[in-house]
């Protein structure tokens, strides 16, 4: 099982910030921003490489918990970046689909 499944099982210990049947938001734990919070969906996905139709529901909750997380940590209104790393050369290292929210600082752009 993924390190990531693991947290949602609640087997490895997590900030939760966000949890509902299908999705489930908690800090990063080497935050690259004063907020850094991962939000995944339940179900194991390896990365946006390998979604398919029936997933749409259930990774479309991760924008409505991305939404409800800016709101309850004060960043909606000075903005926040949302990112999802897909492969070697965007540097994703755990495979197991996740939304990165970003917020609290400036941020450049491009990304590197
Ligand atoms: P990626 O590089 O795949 O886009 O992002 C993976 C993120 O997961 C990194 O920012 C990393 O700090 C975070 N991460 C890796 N392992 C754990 C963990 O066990 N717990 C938490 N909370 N974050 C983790
Ligand atoms: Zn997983």
């Amino acid at each position: 099982m993924c390190i990531f499944c693991k947290i949602v099982n609640y087997e490895i210990p997590a900030t939760i910030v966000y949890d509902n049947d299908d999705v489930i938001a908690f800090r990063d734990l080497h935050p690259k921003a004063p907020l850094h919070v991962l939000i995944i969906p339940k179900r194991h996905i390896s990365s946006v490489n390998d979604v398919v139709e029936g997933d749409a529901a259930a990774l479309g909750q991760l924008f409505v918990a991305a939404r409800a997380v800016a709101e309850a940590e004060g960043v909606a209104k000075s903005g926040y970046r949302l990112v999802m790393n897909t492969g070697a050369h965007a540097g994703q290292t755990v495979d197991h689909i996740h939304l990165h929210i970003l917020a609290g600082r400036a941020m450049t752009w491009p990304p590197g």
